[in-house]
């Protein structure tokens, strides 16, 4: 029997979504299924498997039992019909593009031809930089060509729709801007010309926004930030949201409507459903082919990590915005950017879609040349220097030499990148000790602040200092009886 919880909110949802009652042995979490492939009974029941005429595991690589478990929890926190987990966000991204994207699509018997050309996207062009690498070069090696739009103005975005448009792109919570767009008004546009939008929703979460609700199409994650949230995995998942409909322009929609041989010689839609065409193409083509899969190890990781996933969220929120409003105040920092700060150019649609909050990523411009930002950079000692997001711990980046650095001029202009930039995930620690590693980083830098406020600063600084010299101990001490531990 397969009976699945319902679940009445987001908590309940976090941990018991997607669970179904099991076998004779009743563990209460979940277990964790390490099998590569799966067996069947007969020849009859693995022709049938294999041909995708019934539903079976066959081999991980498509599909696994506690995979499964994620893809339907995720599924449901968003609000979605199903989901597809990948082996990571940036597979994510380039798996939910593809099949509207590729040259096999543009043709109505759905064979790619070199005389026929790929699709073309209408992307933000303030985007992730592992996204603009693989739409700026590997995307365009496909023949695959991107149209770059300012996702606060949704009129451009209609504006540089083509015939060939076949998708929208952008994200909830911009990165490292903490950028939100107007995602109804971008969904209008994007239904308007026929095609779904996607949008990836890594920083926001479904806990603060579900872009389905706001009339997004199809929703991707980079699992290993916020929904796993503590930095041990790496991993990515794509929800339909169940309002793609390729049926409604069956001709600009071949992939999903016309009959192919790759299954069956009939239609996805006819085989699948509407709601079932598009992630059946992704898992079945995409996932299969290339292979870029999620292990089982790495979705319990996930989903131990959601389980928590509100309450994470709500103190990663109320952190940034703490630290965001004495940033403001700070005189060493230009430009605070978080939608909670004061005149920030986000307010309006934080208030309107966010209730909740609108993460834990901001970023802000150094008072000081590229020799000051660096000194400040090294100076932090608390806020680590790595490209992560939605650890537990925080972590400084500097975009232009780090997540940003293959960007275009144009890009790095459109996305408001400068050397002085600053990018910081705040993590779960205590404020006090966050803002005190701040204050301090700043004064090492020669960009203190008045003479009042340095009194109170020596003392947080005294307190983030006792803070780090506790850890180190701590670790040396670990690491001498491990020591022990190993020669004895
Ligand atoms: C990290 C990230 C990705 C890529 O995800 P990986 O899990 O690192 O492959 C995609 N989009 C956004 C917004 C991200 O922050």
């Amino acid at each position: 029997m397969t009976e699945s919880l319902t679940a009445s909110d987001c908590s309940t949802t976090q941990i018991h979504g997607g669970t179904q009652a099991s076998g004779p042995v009743r563990s209460v979490r979940p277990p964790l299924h390490l099998s590569a492939a799966f067996g069947f009974d007969s020849l009859r029941d693995a022709r049938e498997a294999f041909a995708q005429r019934e539903s079976a595991f066959t081999y991980a690589r498509t599909g696994s039992p506690t995979v499964a478990l994620l893809e339907r929890r995720i599924a449901e926190l968003e609000g979605g019909v199903g989901a597809v987990a990948t082996g990571s966000g940036q597979a994510a991204v380039a798996l939910a593009l593809l099949p509207l994207l590729a040259r096999s699509g543009q043709t109505p018997d759905v064979v790619a031809r070199e005389d026929v050309p790929a699709g073309h996207l209408v992307a933000s062009h303030r985007i992730y930089g592992g996204t603009a690498d693989l739409l700026t070069d590997l995307f365009a090696e496909l023949g695959i060509t991107v149209t770059w739009a300012d996702p606060h103005d949704p009129a451009s975005w209609s504006q540089a729709v083509t015939p060939r448009t076949r998708a929208f792109l952008v994200e909830s919570i911009g990165n490292p801007h903490a950028d939100l767009p107007d995602i109804p008004a971008l969904a209008d546009a994007a239904h308007t010309a026929g095609v779904p939008l996607i949008v990836d929703n890594t920083l926001a979460t479904p806990h603060l926004l579900q872009p389905g609700r706001l009339g997004a199409d199809i929703v991707v994650h980079s699992v290993t930030k916020y929904l796993t949230g503590n930095g041990t995995a790496i991993a990515g998942a794509i929800v339909d949201t169940g309002r793609f409909r390729p049926s409604d322009a069956p001709a600009t929609w071949p992939q999903f409507t016309a009959p192919t041989p790759r299954f069956g010689g009939e239609s996805l839609v006819d085989r699948y459903g509407e709601h079932g065409a598009y992630l059946h193409l992704v898992r079945a083509k995409y996932l299969h082919d290339l292979g870029p899969t999620l292990s089982a190890f790495n979705a319990q990781q996930a989903l131990d990590g959601i389980e928590t996933l509100d309450i994470r969220v709500e103190r990663h929120c109320r952190t940034a915005e703490a630290l965001a409003a004495r940033l403001h105040d700070h005189p060493g920092a230009r430009i605070v950017r978080h939608p909670s700060v004061p005149g920030s150019p986000n307010a309006a649609i934080a208030r309107r879609d966010f209730p909740r909050g609108t993460g834990a990523v901001l970023s802000f411009e150094v008072d000081g040349d590229l020799a000051t930002v660096e000194r400040f950079v090294d100076s932090l000692r608390l806020f680590q220097l790595a490209a992560n997001i939605g650890d537990s711990r925080s972590m400084v980046a500097h975009p232009a030499s780090m997540t940003h650095c293959r960007l275009s001029p144009e890009l790095l202009a459109a996305g408001q990148i400068t050397p002085q930039t600053i990018r910081l995930s705040v993590g779960r620690e205590c404020v006090e000790d966050l803002w005190a590693d701040l204050v301090q980083a700043f004064e090492a830098a020669g960009l203190g602040s008045d003479p009042a406020e340095a009194a109170v600063t020596d003392t947080v600084t005294a307190t983030a200092e006792a803070t780090v010299t506790r850890e180190v101990t701590l670790t040396s001490e670990a690491f001498a009886r491990d020591l022990e531990e190993v020669s004895a």
